[in-house]
């Protein structure tokens, strides 16, 4: 199996090859057509599996496939996860992955101040990526929106739950547009993780690694 025959674009092939990726792991192999078809995924992966350039490989392919929107550009892509260590580390391989692509990526967790985020967010971002907690208080100053998401990723769910984001969560889910693509990643399954999915997911494939 090589990255050209999962689908990606060239731009992302490329960064691929430069950084030394040359065989999709198993995670990738399952999730990236699913994800490239539009599919909403339950994506059962640790840590260490490759499941950052699972879902972020196609949702870059996906959101370069339209663009040119004029203006500030809204995000439309929000990938939440449980710490600012991991929000860090995503952004950073996201980028990596997206170098041959004009796309803009935004980090905000708490611990740091709100200014340069604010700053960020009112630039224009493509892909946000958030802390819950965080995310909340941008929202109620009025300083992110999330109307113009088209794909919502949620990594390490279970750690997001098992830190008590769910109400965050929850809040959140319910600013995002319906008609939208899910991807939820978690380490396990337990049943607040699954009825969440259940009711915020639309037919969701499932791969497990
Ligand atoms: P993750 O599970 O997303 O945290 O990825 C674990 C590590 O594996 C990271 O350092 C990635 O850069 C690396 N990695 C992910 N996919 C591949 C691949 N297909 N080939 C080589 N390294 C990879």
């Amino acid at each position: 199996m090589s990255f050209e025959s999962l689908g990606l674009s060239p731009a992302l092939l490329r960064a691929l090859s430069e950084q030394g990726y040359d065989t999709p792991t198993p995670i990738q192999t399952q999730a990236i057509p699913l994800v490239l078809s539009g599919h909403d995924l339950l994506g059962g992966a640790q840590t260490g599996t490759g499941k950052t350039a699972a879902f972020g490989l196609p949702l870059l392919n996906l959101l370069s496939k339209q663009t040119g929107v004029s203006g500030p550009r809204k995000p439309r892509a929000l990938i939440l996860v449980p710490t600012r260590e991991l929000a860090v580390q995503v952004s950073d391989s996201l980028r990596g992955y997206g170098k041959h692509l004009r796309m803009g990526i935004t980090t905000i967790f708490g611990g740091a101040g709100m200014g340069p985020q604010v700053d960020a967010l009112r630039r224009g971002v493509d892909i946000l990526v958030a802390t819950p907690g965080r995310l909340i208080d941008h929202l109620e100053r009025g300083t992110a929106r999330l109307d113009g998401i088209e794909i919502l990723v949620m990594d390490e769910a279970d750690r997001m739950l098992d830190m008590g984001f769910l109400p965050a969560i929850k809040r959140i889910l319910a600013k995002l547009p319906r008609d939208r693509q899910t991807l939820l990643f978690s380490a396990t399954f337990e049943a607040q993780l699954k009825a969440l999915a259940l009711e915020f997911m639309r037919n969701p494939q499932q791969v497990q690694v």
